[in-house]
């Protein structure tokens, strides 16, 4: 049990379903339930410090709209959240459901932290347990514990019982001992601030101080927090609202609104079924935009072993609901 996740990719297949505990149990291993990290005390200030700053920022955006900043807006949603989050920190490096080269690793590790939900390190151990806890106590995030909870107020408190660096050995060791995941991972502010810096110089050069202040509100402000709750939504409303595919052992749900802002994410009972899998859509209708992007990466050659419908499935005893 030492190390779980040193093979996430075996891990991933391997897990079998287990009996759900009762709420009130106990987990033993270190996974703290809600109330034990409540009772701890131990605030994600860094994380509160940046939501405020994030939601404070929004209340300027009615005062500084304009079409430009609002196609900048989605495109860099989609940069960010869609190719950043969803392909770069989920698909990728979470699950290691395609191979690459160093460099598309390390670019997609950046363009995630431009989403502003932290560091390539941090994401991914949190949300390797949440597969390995999901919907049981210990899960850093699941309805279970409330829906507003699931959504956002976990993030205010911290993940790691005070132990960051002996949690990201336990749940992300292959990105803890990579120097250039490390470099990205000091980067996170600083990237966010050139960011900034860059949008207001091409706000000021096009159109002055009003456009520069446009696409700053919008570009970073508006858009990050669109991000966030694009995100959030699938640890919350999919584990709540939507059908099911697959017989999981959490409450996962496949949930269109939810996939529709997350460029395939919310398929979210598939994925649960067949973590490792790349592609996300597993019926006709699933529309998985995240999974259109792979498969052009991988016509130019950028990606490959990408891990799709049949190649996941293959020896799964997962069953599917429905299909008898
Ligand atoms: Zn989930
Ligand atoms: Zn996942």
């Amino acid at each position: 049990m030492a190390s779980v996740l040193d093979t996430p990719r075996k891990a991933d297949l391997d897990r079998k379903p287990s009996p759900r505990p009762s709420k009130r149990s106990k987990p033993a291993g270190g996974h703290p339930t809600k109330e034990e990290r409540i009772e701890s005390g131990r605030m994600n200030w860094a994380s509160i410090g940046w939501l405020i700053v994030l939601h404070v920022g929004l209340l300027a955006a009615p005062f500084t709209f304009t079409w430009q900043a609002l196609a900048l807006t989605v495109f860099l949603h989609w940069v960010t959240g869609g190719l950043g989050i969803c392909l770069g920190y989920h698909r990728l490096l979470t699950h290691t459901g395609m191979q690459t080269y160093r460099w598309v690793r390390y670019l997609f590790a950046t363009l995630g932290s431009l989403a502003g939900e932290g560091s390539p390190l941090d994401w991914v151990a949190d949300h390797r347990k949440h597969h390995q806890l999901s919907d049981q106590p210990g899960d850093p995030h699941s309805p279970h514990d409330g829906s507003f909870w699931s959504h956002v107020r976990w993030v205010f408190y911290s993940t790691h019982e005070g132990d960051r660096e002996g949690y990201l050995k336990r749940y992300a060791p292959d990105l803890a001992r990579d120097p250039g995941m490390r470099f990205i991972d000091k980067m996170f502010l600083p990237l966010h601030i050139m960011t900034g810096v860059l949008l207001l110089g091409i706000g000021y050069w096009t159109g002055g101080w009003a456009m520069a202040a446009s696409l700053v509100v919008w570009g970073m402000f508006v858009r990050l927090t669109f991000v966030l709750h694009s995100t959030w939504l699938v640890n919350s409303a999919s584990h709540m609202f939507g059908y099911r595919n697959y017989e999981t052992t959490d409450d996962s749900r496949n949930n269109w609104w939810v996939a529709l802002v997350t460029y395939g994410e919310g398929w979210h009972n598939n994925h649960h079924a067949f973590p490792r899998m790349a592609r996300h859509g597993h019926k006709w209708w699933e529309i998985d935009l995240t999974f259109m992007m792979i498969r052009a990466l991988k016509a130019v050659g950028l990606v490959w072993d990408v891990v799709d419908l049949e190649k996941g499935k293959k020896g799964s005893k997962t069953r599917e609901l429905g299909a008898e």
